[in-house]
């Protein structure tokens, strides 16, 4: 229980300098590079050392590391000879939120300054009312001649999205649609102090430590300055932005980053773009996994039937949150199977396989909890409701493995802020660490 709560702190933190997927992306680089990881590019050749540990993104947004079976010097280079396969665990980097036009600013009546924004993913949007709001993610700026990228954070409470008050709409409390157009558009700037328009970007160049007309693109959203914090009678539960899926990300990169395999090249993916479908180049329906472990193969000397060998040897836990009985909704949950916060790794299951796992999958997700000494439990959508899909199938339709659908329970998925259990990322990180080790 003592690590377990470490681990949510250390998770909360994580999430807290993750305000976007770029920052996401950024902190696993951090972490990977404290335990000596080695970035590799998409754009050059690759050479790689058996024991070692290795990183590559693409769009700065998704990220694949690494770490080779130490060498059994069976062929003197690469200990190739001494791999089954690879042990993946995967997550994404994303979450919901509002991302900001080109020209976003406009004033109301020559008294506000308000931004023009768009959906990203499937928010609740009611929870991002009347918060404080700030502006992360990064632009791209011409540098001794070549356009580079910068993240950029504001970091400073410079948004809300005003309800409307209950006077002005009576129905407020029996269901409102809100408008993405209309109601969502966040309050930036008061006019008669002198703010009018182009004061956001020079902000956000002031913040990335760049001139306001050297910025030539932006990816920038909004996000929640809320703060993720521990709660309940004794400590029982967290409430953060993020947790999907960053508390999985985190689970997953922290097991990861200290493994060394023995048999199996260990690989951490995580990818960008699951909110809105994951079909993007860096997304999971992307070439990226396919394409690092085709070059991790190349790598190591392997030739198409070694490389099939270990692809048919392979093992992948796609990780992305799930959800817990909800106390004042029980009804929601499948009658059978019914996770609860704080009460383990959720094994998902879907008859149509939205969700990958199967009873061979299954069964070893089990064995690694129970080795782990960890417990899990087992999630079903009512089979009267269409629930969401997630990274495992769309994976391994470009690469073909045994893979389980995973999950840590939560509450009010996709809302701004999100409730879990404080135990369970503890959970996590000591079953994946069992799978990392073997
Ligand atoms: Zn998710």
């Amino acid at each position: 229980m003592k690590d377990n709560q470490k681990y949510a702190k250390e998770m909360l933190d994580f999430i807290e300098k993750s305000p976007s997927c770029f920052h996401a992306v950024a902190n696993v680089k951090r972490i990977l590079e404290e335990q000596g990881f080695t970035e590799l590019e998409e754009s050059q050749d690759w050479t790689v050392e058996a024991g070692r540990g290795y990183y590559v993104t693409r769009n700065d947004s998704s990220i694949i590391a690494f770490r080779l079976p130490g060498s059994d010097d069976t062929d003197g280079v690469t200990g190739r000879e001494n791999v089954d396969g690879f042990h993946m665990v995967a997550a994404h980097s994303d979450s919901p939120s509002f991302k900001i036009k080109e020209s976003p600013e406009s004033t109301v009546e020559n008294h506000y300054v308000r931004l023009n924004t768009e959906k990203y993913g499937g928010m609740i949007l009611s929870t991002w009312l009347d918060r404080a709001l700030s502006v992360a993610g990064r632009v791209a700026v011409k540098e001794k001649g070549h356009i580079v990228t910068k993240l950029v954070n504001v970091d400073k409470d410079l948004l809300v999205i005003p309800n409307v008050a209950i006077h002005m709409n009576r129905d407020m409390n029996r269901g409102v649609e809100y408008n993405p157009q209309v109601d969502m558009l966040p309050l930036f700037a008061d006019c008669s102090l002198g703010n009018k328009k182009s004061v956001l970007m020079k902000r956000v160049a002031k913040a990335a430590g760049v001139k306001q007309e050297e910025i030539l693109g932006h990816d920038l959203y909004l996000y929640i300055r809320d703060k993720g914090r521990i709660w309940g009678e004794n400590g029982e539960f967290l409430l953060s932005p993020r947790l999907d899926d960053l508390q999985c990300v985190f689970a997953a990169v922290k097991a990861f980053s200290g493994s060394m395999p023995e048999h199996y090249i260990n690989v951490c993916a995580v990818f960008d773009n699951e909110e809105v479908g994951s079909g993007t180049k860096q997304g999971a329906d992307s070439t990226f996994l396919e394409d690092t472990l085709w070059r991790i193969g190349e790598s190591l000397k392997a030739d198409r039937s070694k490389y099939l060998q270990w692809i048919a040897g392979s093992f992948l836990i796609s990780a992305d949150n799930a959800h817990a009985v909800h106390p004042n909704h029980p009804e929601k949950a499948d009658p059978t199977n019914r996770p609860y916060l704080n009460g383990g790794i959720v094994i998902k299951y879907h008859g149509s396989q939205k969700y990958a796992t199967d009873a061979l999958s299954a069964a070893r997700m089990k064995e690694l909890c129970r080795q782990a000494g960890v417990p899990f439990q087992s999630y079903a959508n009512r089979s009267d409701i269409l629930g969401g899909s997630t990274l495992g199938n769309i994976s391994t339709a470009h690469v073909s493995v045994s893979s389980v659908d995973i999950g840590l329970p939560q509450l009010a998925m996709h809302s701004a802020v999100e409730t879990a259990g404080v135990k369970d990322t503890g959970y996590a990180v000591e079953a994946l660490k069992v799978f990392y080790g073997e």
